[in-house]
């Protein structure tokens, strides 16, 4: 199950609640405040969970979870100039923000962003991905995700690398896209 969250203060747009609603999801409206509370404690407990924020409330949950000590633990780092370039001209997606690095442990491949976006698109295909990615004034936040990393080059899957993989985007359309475990 899903959970869409709108917050309160945005006129609801019932139809589309109706159509999340007969899908399987579950909408919940509150305060920004209690969304922020709902999130981190999401997080704290170890669930899984997908949310769908204003992008103002997803920031404001990455600037609390990433404390400058968990950035260093997960070796969280800028996308370098010439990575978000070649996804601009590879994939047609505008990316910026940080992200960690892994080295797979058996034939040394790397894994960053532009894998990850690779690995997306093998799995939902390309159209989902750039969708996702431009989910305009949306910051989609991935809480504990069951995701699985796996080496382009020689398909081991990456989970038992410490730390997994981790990610903090900001895209060009005021979204957001990021990960907190
Ligand atoms: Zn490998």
């Amino acid at each position: 199950m899903t959970t869409i969250h709108i917050s309160e203060g945005a006129q609801i747009d019932l139809g589309a609640v109706g159509t999340l609603v007969k899908q399987g999801k579950t909408i919940i409206s509150a305060e920004d405040s209690e969304i922020i509370e709902l999130v981190m404690k999401t997080i704290q407990e170890g669930k899984t969970a997908t949310f769908y924020l204003k992008t103002m409330v997803c920031n404001e949950i990455t600037r609390r979870y990433w404390t400058p000590e968990r950035v260093e633990t997960v070796g969280l780092q800028p996308i370098p100039t010439e990575q978000v370039s070649r996804i601009k001209s590879d994939f047609n997606i505008e990316i910026d923000g940080y992200a960690n690095n892994m080295d797979c442990p058996r034939c040394g491949n790397h894994y960053s962003t532009y894998e990850f976006i690779e690995q997306g698109m093998k799995e939902h295909g390309e159209e989902t991905v750039r969708a996702v990615f431009s989910l305009k004034d949306v910051g989609l936040l991935q809480v504990h995700p069951m995701q699985n990393s796996v080496c382009p080059r020689c398909g081991l899957y990456l989970a038992r690398v410490r730390g997994g993989y981790t990610y903090d985007y900001r895209c060009s359309q005021n979204n957001a896209y990021a990960c907190c475990k």
